[in-house]
């Protein structure tokens, strides 16, 4: 693993789960982080913090802008946030569809625009948006999540065809399941836990979730100069799902 040493970063939904160990991550190799979350109280040092609801489009602005000013720059940004859903296209109305759209793909949309002018004067300029295996699995029970996902796969390369010639290489993570806090809320809220965990597992080929230090070093991997001819991918962390055609049942 390359050193982010004098690499300064950003990364949303950083106070908890993947994000997290992302910041972390990134820290234990020598960047400056910051971390913009809905509720980064948790968040300690070194790493910055800096409250923003991803749905706040001022609040954004003013929270990058105070981060790239904090930090001296901007060369990395992961656009993590984000939140689920659950159900068919019956069991989510517009108003739940408008809220996951604004957070999953608006969200990245927003920080990404704020961020760019900063990421455009580094050498060493990358953008990792978290997506799912959602994008493309055709998982049951999750119409609105999956959506949302699909458009940061197709967002992740847009933006990657557009920004390759100024230098901002932009690529994707895929998780599987990923052990979290919120898929332990998930877990915490069925009426079994251990049955729903179990088969969460077994429908990944490996028959264990992902960790959030996995989708990490992933992340980390796709920020690092070593990726530097990686631009417009999409990298799978889902214990073997999508590279070896396993559906899920
Ligand atoms: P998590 O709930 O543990 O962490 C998400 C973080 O995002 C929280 O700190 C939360 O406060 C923040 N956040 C949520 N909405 C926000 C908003 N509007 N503005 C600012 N911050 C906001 O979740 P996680 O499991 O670490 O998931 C992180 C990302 O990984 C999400 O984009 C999710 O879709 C994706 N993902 C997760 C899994 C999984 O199984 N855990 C699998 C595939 C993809």
């Amino acid at each position: 693993m390359t050193d982010f040493q004098g690499l300064k970063a950003l990364v949303t939904g950083g106070a908890s789960g993947i994000g997290r160990a992302t910041a972390e991550l990134l820290a234990a190799r020598g960047a400056e982080v910051a971390v913009l979350d809905l509720d980064p109280s948790g968040v300690d040092k070194p790493l910055r913090a800096y409250a923003a609801d991803v749905t706040d489009d001022t609040a954004v602005r003013d929270a990058v802008a105070a981060a790239a000013a904090d930090l001296g720059g901007l060369d990395v940004l992961v656009n993590n946030a984000g939140i689920g859903a659950q159900g068919t296209v019956e069991d989510n109305d517009d108003a739940q569809w408008h809220t996951v759209l604004d957070v999953n793909v608006l969200g990245i949309v927003r920080t990404t625009r704020a961020a760019l002018p900063h990421l455009r004067l580094s050498t060493a300029a990358a953008i990792v948006n978290t997506c799912s295996i959602a994008a493309t699995a055709g998982l049951p029970q999750r119409a609105l999540y999956s959506a949302s996902k699909g458009a940061v796969l197709s967002l992740t390369l847009a933006m990657a065809a557009d920004h390759v010639r100024e230098g901002v290489r932009v690529n994707c993570v895929n998780p599987g399941t990923a052990d979290t806090p919120w898929i332990a809320r998930l877990l915490d809220a069925a009426p079994d836990p251990a049955a729903e965990r179990a088969a969460l597992e077994a429908r990944q080929p490996t028959g264990r979730l992902v960790s959030a230090d996995e989708v990490a070093g992933a992340i980390a991997y796709l920020a690092s100069p070593l990726s530097g001819a990686t631009t417009g991918t999409a990298l799978a962390v889902d214990g073997g799902m999508q590279g070896l055609r396993l559906r899920p049942v």
